[in-house]
C-alpha cells in the first residue's frame, strides 16, 4: 500500500528514484546479452509494448542477432500471445529494419527455417512435447486434450511440431521466451509452471530462469508506469495564476468551497516538467492524491519525497512546502485543500532554481 502518511513515510524512506535519462541496465549475469535480448522481445510482445520493443530490436540487431531469429522469435510468441499480439509486433520489426536500411544499416538475414515434413507430424510432435518435458505423454490422453481432442491435434502438429520443427532458435531458447511471455501473462497457471519445468529441462538454470522472470517483470512494470502516465479521466482546466506557480500549471476545480459548505475544495494539479507551486502553507492541511507522472513534495528543513502515481501525501497544517513535477515528467495530482476565514492556503517566495536544482540531486 502507498497510502502512507507523510510522518510515517518519512521514516521509511523514499519510494522512487528521481528520474533520470534513460540509460541501458546493465545486464543480469545470469543472462547472455542474446538471451536479454530473446526475454525482452518475448515480454515486450505479450503486454503489446511496442515502443520498448522497437529500442530492443535495434538493440539485438546492433549486438549480432539475425532478422530471422528475431522473426522466429515473434513466430514462437504467436502460439503464446496470439495473431494480434505477433503481427503488432512483426509490424514493428518491419518498421524497424526499413528505417536501419534507409540509414544504410545492412542487417545479417541469418539461418533459413527447416522444412517440416507433412507426414507423421502428430508423431513428431509428440516426440517434441516429450523432449521438451523429458519424460513420455501419459496415454490415453487426459484433461483438455482428451476434453477437446482438436486442440490436441493442433499442439502436437502445428505448435510442436510445424513451429518448434522450424529450428534457428533452439528448445532452450524457445522456452526461455516462452517463459518470459507467460510470467508476464496473468491468469496462465498451471501452464507456466509448466513451461518453467521445460525451460529446466532444455538446460536453464535457475538463476538464468529467475533473471529472465525479473527482467520480463521489468519490462511490464516500466509499460504499466508509462501507461499511466498519460491518464486522469479529468480536464487540464483553466492555467493556475502566476503569483502561485513557476511554469506552466493548470488548475481543474472538481469541488468548489461553496458546494462543501466552505469547509474543503477538491481540484486537478497538472505540472509540465519542471513546473512547481511557490512555497506555502494551509490553514488546517492538505491532501494530494498523485494521479501519474513523477513529482517532489518538499517542506522547509526536511528531506524531499519524491511522488509517483498513487501516493498519498498529508501536509499538516501551517507547515511551509511546495510541489511539483520533476525535470522530464509531467505530474498530476489532486489536492483536496481544507479551508479556514475562506482561504486554503498562503502563498510565500517562489521557490528559486537552485532550491529546486538542490532538491532534484538529493538522493
Ligand atoms: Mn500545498
Amino acid at each position: 500500500m502507498k497510502n502512507i502518511c507523510l510522518s510515517l513515510l518519512l521514516s521509511v524512506g523514499f519510494l522512487c528514484g528521481c528520474p533520470q535519462e534513460k540509460n541501458e541496465p546493465p545486464i543480469p549475469v545470469s543472462l547472455s546479452r542474446r538471451e536479454l535480448s530473446i526475454v525482452k522481445i518475448a515480454a515486450c510482445t505479450a503486454i503489446g509494448d511496442l515502443s520498448s520493443l522497437q529500442e530492443e530490436f535495434d538493440t539485438a540487431l546492433n549486438s549480432g542477432m539475425s532478422l530471422n531469429e528475431i522473426k522466429e522469435i515473434l513466430i514462437q510468441m504467436y502460439a503464446y500471445c496470439g495473431f494480434p499480439r505477433s503481427l503488432q509486433s512483426i509490424s514493428t520489426l518491419m518498421k524497424v529494419t526499413e528505417k536501419r536500411k534507409a540509414s544504410g544499416i545492412s542487417d545479417t538475414e541469418g539461418p533459413q527455417p527447416a522444412t517440416v515434413p507433412v507426414d507423421g507430424k502428430y508423431a513428431a510432435g509428440k516426440a517434441v512435447l516429450e523432449r521438451l518435458t523429458g519424460k513420455p505423454e501419459q496415454t490415453p490422453l487426459s484433461g483438455a486434450n482428451a476434453f477437446v481432442p482438436g486442440i490436441d491435434i493442433f499442439l502436437k502438429e502445428h505448435l510442436f511440431a510445424d513451429i518448434f520443427g522450424r529450428g534457428i532458435l533452439s528448445d532452450r531458447e524457445r522456452e526461455l521466451a516462452t517463459c518470459a511471455a507467460l510470467s508476464v501473462t496473468d491468469f496462465v497457471e498451471p501452464m507456466r509452471e509448466a513451461h518453467y519445468a521445460m525451460a529446466r529441462n532444455c538446460g536453464v538454470s535457475d538463476e538464468t530462469l529467475a533473471a529472465a522472470v525479473a527482467v520480463a517483470g521489468e519490462c511490464r512494470s516500466a509499460f504499466e508506469s508509462g501507461k499511466s502516465s498519460a491518464a486522469t479521466p479529468f480536464a487540464l482546466g483553466n492555467p493556475g495564476p502566476r503569483e502561485w506557480f513557476t511554469g506552466t500549471v493548470h488548475v481543474q476545480n472538481l469541488v468548489t468551497p461553496d458546494e462543501m459548505e466552505n469547509l474543503y475544495s477538491v481540484g486537478q494539479v497538472t505540472f509540465e516538467p519542471k513546473a512547481r507551486t511557490f512555497w506555502h502553507t494551509h490553514p488546517i492541511g492538505q491532501v494530494l492524491l498523485v494521479l501519474s507522472g513523477n513529482g517532489f513534495y518538499k517542506e522547509k528543513n526536511r528531506p524531499v519525497r519524491k511522488l509517483s502515481a498513487g501516493d498519498v501525501v498529508c501536509i499538516p497544517k501551517n507547515v511551509g512546502h511546495w510541489h511539483g513535477a520533476a525535470p522530464g515528467s509531467r505530474f498530476i495530482h489532486i489536492a483536496i485543500s481544507n479551508i479556514a476565514d475562506n482561504s486554503a492556503a498562503e502563498w510565500l517566495d517562489e521557490v528559486t532554481e537552485t532550491e529546486y536544482e538542490s532538491v532534484c540531486s538529493e538522493k
